[in-house]
């Protein structure tokens, strides 16, 4: 046993020399995960970035950062080449109408590439994503009459609701994220008739013309995030594929242009699995995005980015936060 251990403790150590060798000579890249820019008078899932803080992070990288393309950085990593010294690759999750209309001329402002990952499913119609209206439904909606509610496996008594319904949302999140497309919609709609329908505005996601007119800037890089959003390594194989190929389909269709690029939804290890790899393969991504927390080197899986997190941080904040980033290698 101490053996086993002493052995896992010289691979972990010989694992992080080897990353620190390859960040060393190889350069290394950090790639920022956003998901909105707006400014919102509510946001548990701390997605949103307010548009005067956003066009200050991304100020501060153009003076301080080599900001790269995903295409660059695919580049790098597939001829292994070295990565120019401290670059950053900007990329959103999503496709929220504001990534459009408050994101977009922040970047072009600033001459800054970006890749826009896009869940199809919502795209042109006034649905939120599930988990915000998990939010409007559960948060923020008026009490309802009715004193139960159960469907697919997910149990909600709704009697004590006023006084533990930041607790119950909490709850139903990591259910509906493992629950597969089609039932979890019958759950929103059924929910949806206890709570009412009424979909904010203010959350919606783009317009079909809205990503045309998005997709022919020379800052933009467009790339697919599934269509329904779920945890892929929830599904079977062919729902993963059906999953990521109707959404690389839908937006090839509507821009007549390759999609090359895919990202993760939720994106954790947790989140995909060998089969998903698999599909990427199959389909012939350039790349795709996890979210892991970890710098990208010339060795890194281009099937698997690491990616950090950007929160709504104040300046002094994200000059931190990119120090610390690039302390985790
Ligand atoms: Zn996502």
């Amino acid at each position: 046993m101490a053996l086993n251990k002493f052995k896992s403790a010289v691979k972990q150590q010989m694992l992080k020399a080897r990353h620190y060798y390859d960040a060393r000579l190889g350069g290394s890249c950090l790639m920022l995960l956003y998901h909105r820019v707006a400014d919102l008078q509510t946001d548990p899932q701390q997605l949103a970035v307010h548009p005067q803080l956003f066009n200050e992070q991304m100020l501060f990288l153009k003076l301080n950062y080599n900001v790269l393309s995903i295409d660059e950085v695919a580049w790098h990593l597939n001829t292994k080449t070295k990565l120019p010294d401290k670059s950053v690759v900007i990329s959103f999750d999503d496709g929220y109408a504001d990534n459009y209309l408050e994101a977009l001329p922040i970047l072009e402002l600033h001459h800054l590439p970006a890749v826009f990952y896009i869940a199809t499913a919502t795209l042109d119609t006034n649905a939120e994503f599930w988990w915000d209206e998990m939010e409007r439904l559960l948060l923020l909606s008026k009490l309802p009459d009715t004193a139960q509610f159960e469907m697919h496996g997910l149990k909600l008594d709704l009697n004590d609701f006023e006084i533990n319904r930041y607790k119950k949302y909490e709850t139903v999140l990591p259910i509906l994220r493992k629950t597969a497309p089609e039932q979890r919609q019958e759950i929103i709609n059924a929910l949806q008739q206890i709570f009412g329908n009424k979909t904010r505005a203010t959350h919606r996601a783009l317009t079909h013309y809205e990503l045309r007119q998005f997709a022919k800037s020379k800052y933009v890089t467009i790339g697919a995030h599934t269509h329904n959003h779920p945890s892929l390594a929830a599904l079977d194989y062919n729902l993963q594929l059906l999953e990521v190929e109707i959404s690389k389909k839908i937006l090839e269709d509507l821009l007549k242009q390759r999609i090359q690029h895919f990202s993760y939804p939720f994106g954790t290890k947790q989140d995909y699995n060998t089969n998903t790899l698999t599909i990427c393969n199959q389909l012939q991504f350039k790349s795709v995005a996890a979210n892991y927390p970890y710098i990208i080197h010339k060795n890194s899986d281009i099937f698997q980015l690491p990616r950090f997190l950007v929160r709504n941080w104040q300046l002094t904040a994200f000059k931190q936060q990119l120090h610390f980033f690039t302390t985790c290698r």
